[in-house]
């Protein structure tokens, strides 16, 4: 078991592990493995619940008794997939049980973002009163690129803000959006439209880098854009070119190509709000990916 939140709830699964005859091994360092480290762990394992720790196909050759990968939230991104599923094994996922933690989040991004309470915070502790003038969610048009579980549950909850809603989807839910008044568009007029555009699609080979220089130029000049998926969905060089010269508004990212994002210069824009790729670490999503992803794994080493 890799993923560091597990560590608060491991004890409510006691019973199932002893039950099922599993013997639990904790991953020792606290943290994101590395590629080498999964390399080393993998060795003996039956089964592994993983977080966003890398398990490539370098990792799967060493995974010689692995019946399956059970992942603890909704990205399979860090999985090879395809090699996996040569080696016959099971990938399953938590989806649907972290949709709201990471909407939640990405509300406060939003606000966050518009209203710059991390700048006034940090201004305001240093001494600095300054009185920042934001701006305001309400009446604007809202893009939302991906609508499964998140992108879905952030419309409903920002549904008291009276926003436009703009969304664009591989594979649209047009009753969803017949129910809730709401358009599909291309995502060229999702960009040129919205005042705010906040991304849920999971990272392939076809979003990598989806929202780069070429997209970033369709934006508003007043445009805001959050990112609680997945940091290879946009091309953060370019992000940081129109976050630097003003030609965005500001950005709210909880997710980055490489993380921790130590050298990133984004990190050093005030127009732009971080944090650690939480988007599902609240106490009430934790327990319930961990029972999800424990009942996956014992499901499927039983066959
Ligand atoms: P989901 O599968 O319910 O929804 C994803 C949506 O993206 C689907 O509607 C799908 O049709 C669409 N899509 C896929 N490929 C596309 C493409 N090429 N172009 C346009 N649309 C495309 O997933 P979800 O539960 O809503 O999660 C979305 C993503 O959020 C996950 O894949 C994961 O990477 C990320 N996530 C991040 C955190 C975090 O901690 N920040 C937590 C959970 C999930």
């Amino acid at each position: 078991i890799t993923p560091r939140s597990f560590e608060k709830v491991k004890d409510r699964f006691e019973e199932i592990f002893r039950k099922e005859e599993i013997e639990v091994i904790i991953n020792p360092l606290g943290r994101v493995l590395t590629e080498e480290e999964m390399k080393e762990l993998v060795k003996d394992l039956d089964g592994l619940i993983v977080g966003i720790d890398p398990v490539t196909s370098e990792v799967l050759k060493n995974a010689n008794k692995l019946k399956v990968i059970s992942k603890y939230g909704v990205g399979v991104d860090n999985i090879d997939l395809e090699e996996s599923k040569r080696r016959n094994i099971v990938v399953t996922n938590t989806p649907g049980v972290n949709s709201n933690a990471v909407a939640e989040l990405t509300v406060g991004l939003i606000i966050n973002v518009l209203r710059k309470i991390n700048l006034s915070d940090k201004k305001t502790r240093g001494g600095n009163w300054n009185r920042f003038i934001g701006n305001e969610l309400s009446e604007k048009t809202l893009g939302v690129i991906g609508t499964g579980s998140i992108g879905k549950r952030v419309v409903e909850l920002l549904r008291g803000f009276n926003l436009r809603v703009l969304c664009f989807d591989k594979y649209p839910d047009y009753e969803w959006a017949s129910r809730e008044k709401i358009f599909y568009v291309t995502l060229q007029e999702l960009l040129e439209k919205s005042d705010v555009i906040t991304i849920h699609v999971p990272l392939t080979n076809e979003t990598y880098h989806m929202i780069s220089e070429r997209e970033l130029n369709m934006l508003k000049r007043n445009a805001v854009i959050i990112n609680t998926s997945r940091g290879g969905i946009i091309d953060e060089e370019a992000l940081y070119k129109f976050l630097k010269e003003g030609r965005i508004l500001g950005a709210g990212l909880d997710v980055f190509e490489n993380e921790p994002p130590i050298n990133s210069p984004l990190l050093k824009l005030d127009n732009v709000v971080v944090t650690s790729h939480i988007g599902a670490h609240t106490e009430e999503a934790v327990i319930n990916m961990a029972r999800i992803a424990v009942e996956n794994l014992v499901l499927a080493l039983k066959g």
